[in-house]
């Protein structure tokens, strides 16, 4: 369902250099204007500066667009929409949005435009570059495009890693953790910072900065360093895919940028519930079927590459198909240790026991010293094609792709590349060691989430991680996970985090912490990290929740928390509701929540004692929908209608 008006008319609200948008509300007020040649904007909202002046404009190979500009035109119109999209936070949204297209002559002449959307907490911004005479191609070498904060501003960062390093020189892959609010001054990181990026203005409210609508015609891009003040967006590191591939962006005139995006609120409501990343773009192509969601299991995860054998695949079908779950994920070197043939046996075996079958590809290549296997299948249209024409003839239903690393445009190509020839042989595509998505659970209709985060593989590698679970979950709600899916692969149930169970790794999160982060983190599809003695050595109940859990929203409320400390969101699959929550401060938590879409109701509730076990028990919750809980730390409640 799409309903969309474009309705331009001429701007009264401006008079020479300035020029003002508001939202449909009135809240929102973002003023355009040009001073001493280079055009800037702000935003206020409900009467306090959010943003103050902020510098826009692009260069090019074409000519300089950020100096010595004047204000020629600018018009005023309003847009509105209203789509379905099953595969983020809710499944039927609104868009209603004022817009505002500014139109700035450079030195020689030539003009470029600043489009803005702003609906009642988002602003959604893209420039517009027009055909310079017979010129049809530009490179867009720099963006000017700045956020200049109030000072007293904390931020809430993830520093964006530097290119060719890490685990087979794959970085950057969006994995290096958050600097959760400090003050801006403290930001140090020279890489700069990835979208998306929280900022806490001070007591007047929130800022989350992102961007959406990247695809093979343009590069990602990420905030610079802090400087003076300013974060700009920034550009790949021309090291990136060990220095091959341009960094800035390659476009067809006329042409546009990807949306940079600005949600705001007083509180952590708009900033949780946004559907910005969706809202300004369209469907790429047609699904070439109904692609279907859901669970599945891996056995990679807890008992790593060893498990990569005939055997140990069929303990997690079998253990998919205990659970209900949907699929199963094969993951790296199962061509070289199971084998093509053996493989096909295992798609067999699971089909015939209803569990849906995603293989693992690495996406090297050329770009860096990823080595596990398969290599070389989908980093080039001939070898993906044919690999693909076998998945349909076997019955695949989907593809994990890692070690993706970098925001070039040449790589934004690759994905757009993998997603488009995957949808014509049927298959759902998962990305992981890549870049955040950007809107694309609805550009591409079989993309179906990438990783983008600490995931839980480097709690299963990392004492450090393991100390910080509960922080890091407490903060991707708000941040990551509220602009794009996050194929996290979690819900651990093991104590150990390996296959023996007995000692190492040990979890430091609770049973219900777990659980509660299966509905707290959105994936259209998620590879829980369950392991077949889970079956026989958890809770009962614990398992019937997860043979129960939905992957899918139709609906996301932010009920309490701050990032970094404690969350609790409700989500409605239907006709059911889950309240999750999850603690990550030192001391119990006891909050009284407001859930006026359980009021009146009995509902399961799932929670730890102080020892740290699990219980369950039924409660009805009063008229008033006044609920109180306690969240012990490093633990976790739902509540289940
Ligand atoms: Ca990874």
């Amino acid at each position: 369902m799409l309903i969309a008006c474009f309705l331009f008319f001429s701007a009264t609200l401006f008079s020479q250099n300035t020029a003002v948008v508001t939202s449909p509300d009135g809240n929102m007020k973002v003023t355009v204007q040009v001073e001493d040649g280079m055009p800037c904007y702000s935003v206020v909202f409900k009467g306090e500066t959010m943003l103050e002046n902020s510098p826009l404009g692009l260069v090019t190979n074409e000519g300089d667009f950020s100096t010595n500009m004047r204000f020629i035109d600018s018009s005023a119109g309003e847009i509105e929409k209203e789509y379905l999209q099953e595969k983020i936070k809710c499944s039927h949204v609104k868009y209603r949005a004022n817009t505002l297209k500014c139109t700035f002559n450079n030195a020689e002449d030539k003009e470029i435009s600043v489009v803005f959307q702003v609906s009642n907490n988002d602003i959604a911004f893209r420039y517009e570059l027009p055909k310079w005479g017979n010129t049809m191609a530009c490179v867009v070498t720099e963006e000017a495009t700045g956020f200049r904060f109030p000072s007293n501003t904390q931020s809430f960062l993830s520093p964006m890693m530097r290119p060719m390093e890490g685990f087979a020189r794959t970085s950057p892959s969006y994995e290096s953790g958050y600097e959760a609010d400090v003050p801006m001054s403290s930001n140090k990181s020279n890489e700069g910072y990835v979208f998306p990026g929280l900022f806490h203005i001070g007591n007047n409210g929130w800022v989350l900065l992102a961007e959406t609508g990247v695809r093979g015609l343009y590069c990602a891009s990420h905030l610079s360093k802090f400087n003076n003040g300013v974060y700009r967006v920034a550009y790949p590191n021309p090291g990136q895919n060990n220095g091959f591939g341009s960094t800035g962006a390659q476009t067809g005139l006329p042409g546009v940028t990807p949306w940079r995006t600005i949600t705001v609120g007083e509180t952590l409501k708009p900033i949780v519930e946004t559907t910005i990343p969706w809202d300004v773009v369209e469907p790429l192509y047609e699904p070439s079927k109904n692609y279907e969601y859901g669970r599945g299991t891996w056995s990679w995860i807890i008992w790593q590459d060893a498990s990569m054998n005939f055997a140990d695949q069929i303990k997690y079908i079998d253990l998919a198909a205990a659970l209900g779950f949907e699929f199963i994920l094969i993951d790296a070197w199962w061509n070289s240790w199971v084998g093509y043939p053996k493989i096909e046996e295992l798609i067999h075996y699971a089909t015939n026991k209803g569990v849906g079958v995603f293989l693992w590809y690495n996406s090297n290549g050329s770009t860096n010293d990823a080595f596990q296997t398969p290599l070389n299948k989908m980093n080039t249209p001939i070898a993906r094609k044919k690999e693909m024409k076998w998945h349909k003839e076997v019955g695949v239903k989907g593809l994990k792709v890692d070690f993706m690393a970098g925001d070039k445009q040449e790589t934004m190509r690759l994905y757009e590349s993998i997603l488009s020839d995957a949808n014509d042989y049927g298959l759902m595509v998962d990305f992981h060691g890549a870049t955040l998505p950007r809107g694309w659970e609805r550009m591409f209709p079989n993309f179906v989430g990438n990783e983008a985060v600490l995931a839980s593989e480097m709690l299963v590698f990392s004492q450090d991680v393991r100390n910080k679970e509960a922080f890091y979950a407490a903060l991707h709600p708000f941040i990551r996970n509220s602009v794009a899916s996050m194929e996290f692969g979690g819900v651990v149930l093991n104590k150990y985090l390996n296959r023996g169970n007995e000692n190492g790794q040990k979890r430091l999160t609770s049973d219900i912490f777990q659980l509660a982060t299966g509905v707290l983190f959105q994936n259209p599809v998620q590879f829980f990290a369950l392991t077949p003695n889970n079956l026989t050595d958890v809770p009962g109940f614990e398992i019937d929740f997860m043979r129960d859990i939905p992957t899918t929203w139709d609906e996301t409320r932010f009920i309490d928390g701050y990032p970094g400390k404690y969350v609790i969101l409700a989500r409605r699959h239907a006709e059911k509701w889950y309240v999750a929550g999850i603690n990550a401060e030192k001391e119990a938590k006891k909050i009284t929540l407001n859930l006026p879409m359980i009021a009146g109701q009995r509902v399961l509730m799932y929670n730890d004692k102080k020892d740290g076990t699990s219980f369950t028990k039924t409660i009805s919750v009063p008229e008033d929908g006044k609920v109180t809980v306690t969240i012990q730390p490093n633990g976790g409640v739902v509540l289940k209608r």
